[in-house]
């Protein structure tokens, strides 16, 4: 197969999808473009190398539960009970991330793309944590009391001679390239330091660097070339919104190609999830079932993310809503299959037009299924 569309992956912090819709975006956005191109449904990937992760396990029961575990049950608490996803969950220190993670770095260690050299940098005194500069509080402890301490680090230099992205790793047509995004993703420092102290994470002792973690911007990378790799993808597609994609771009930098599997950006925006209970009045004027409801929400919203980029206006919702209405009515009895290939060709190219377009979302609304999108993350439920 061609693409294969990832979710960039979620932190696995305290919410349900319930509560936050706006957390399953990039989820939804890749099933509902993989059923598009008649894909298997991919993995829901999960970020699960954080600071904050090691302290709620300090803090829960602990040690006692392995951390894996921890992870593990508070990822399948977001998902209402029986509606775990049918491909399955991954999370950023499964074992298949951990050993491609290990592969690529010892590749770009060995084409001097990363190196370990021994570096100083600021960390706290009290409990060893990496502080990084500033001179704020330790974020693990709260300690104001930070020494600098020299030591071995895995260290990435920043090519110079490209940008940290460029039209390459974004997966859009031209006319759709977002060119703010490649200037502000490019003003990072020339070298980046790649390991961490976590408590959890992908362990670096394999290349001697005891205590440390790969940093979780590179780590996610890996995660996603390894989900698109079980499926043999040619290019694996990462959904992530702008600002996520500015925050991990550069420390992904080594980490987004691995024997012929590439790893592409899939841009999307906000969507204003707080505003829909004003859809109520249009709601009640279309006679709109739960599942219809359901299916703008859960299904059109995202795509239309990937349209904008941008956020959406709470202005623009019930404008969105009848377009999603006018193609609902508009289905045909028989799928027109120039329209539909064409979309998927759009699909492929990374080319948005289809979304606002009645009739391509009409043909493509008939091809779907199932009534419920239990296929395409957890429902409401
Ligand atoms: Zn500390």
């Amino acid at each position: 197969m061609r693409h294969l569309f990832l979710n960039g992956p979620v932190q696995n912090g305290p919410f349900t999808f319930d509560t936050r819709p706006g957390k399953a975006v990039g989820i939804r956005l890749a099933a509902a473009l993989n059923a598009i191109l008649g894909l298997p449904p991919a993995p829901h990937l999960w970020n699960t190398v954080t600071l904050a992760g090691d302290l709620r396990h300090r803090e829960a029961d602990g040690p006692r539960i392995p951390r894996q575990r921890f992870e593990a049950d508070r990822i399948a608490d977001k998902y209402p009970p029986g509606q775990s996803p049918a491909g399955g969950i991954m999370t950023d220190t499964d074992a298949e991330v951990v050993s491609l993670a290990l592969e690529m770095i010892e590749n770009n260690l060995r084409a001097g793309t990363l190196a370990i050299s021994r570096e100083t940098v600021p960390t706290c005194r009290s409990c060893g944590h990496m502080t990084g500069s500033g001179g704020h509080p330790c974020n693990a402890c709260g300690s104001t009391d930070t020494r600098e301490r020299t030591g071995l680090h895995l260290v990435a230099e920043v090519a110079q001679d490209r940008p940290v992205l460029d039209r390459s790793d974004i997966h859009a047509c031209h006319r759709q390239q977002p060119k703010h995004l490649q200037h502000t993703a490019a003003n990072v420092a020339g070298r980046l330091i790649l390991s961490r102290t976590r408590d959890h994470g992908i362990d670096l002792s394999p290349l001697g660097l005891n205590g440390l973690v790969l940093d979780p911007r590179a780590g996610i990378h890996v995660a996603v070339l390894a989900a698109a790799q079980k499926q043999q993808a040619d290019v694996a597609v990462m959904t992530i919104t702008q600002n996520a994609a500015n925050h991990i771009a550069a420390h992904g930098q080594r980490f987004r190609e691995h024997s012929g599997t590439r790893l592409q950006y899939a841009l999307h925006g906000h969507l204003p999830y707080d505003h829909t209970a004003g859809l109520q009045p249009l709601h009640e004027a279309y006679r709109a079932t739960q599942a219809i409801k359901d299916g703008f929400e859960e299904w059109f919203l995202p795509l239309f993310s990937l349209r904008t980029k941008t956020a959406t206006s709470p202005d623009q919702l019930p404008s969105l809503f009848k377009h999603y209405m006018r193609a609902h009515l508009a289905q045909p009895a028989e799928v027109n299959a120039a329209v539909f290939n064409a979309v998927q060709r759009a699909v492929g190219a990374g080319d948005t037009r289809w979304i606002t377009n009645k009739q391509a979302l009409a043909n493509v609304m008939a091809t779907r299924q199932a009534p419920t999108l239990s296929a395409a993350g957890p429902a409401h439920g």
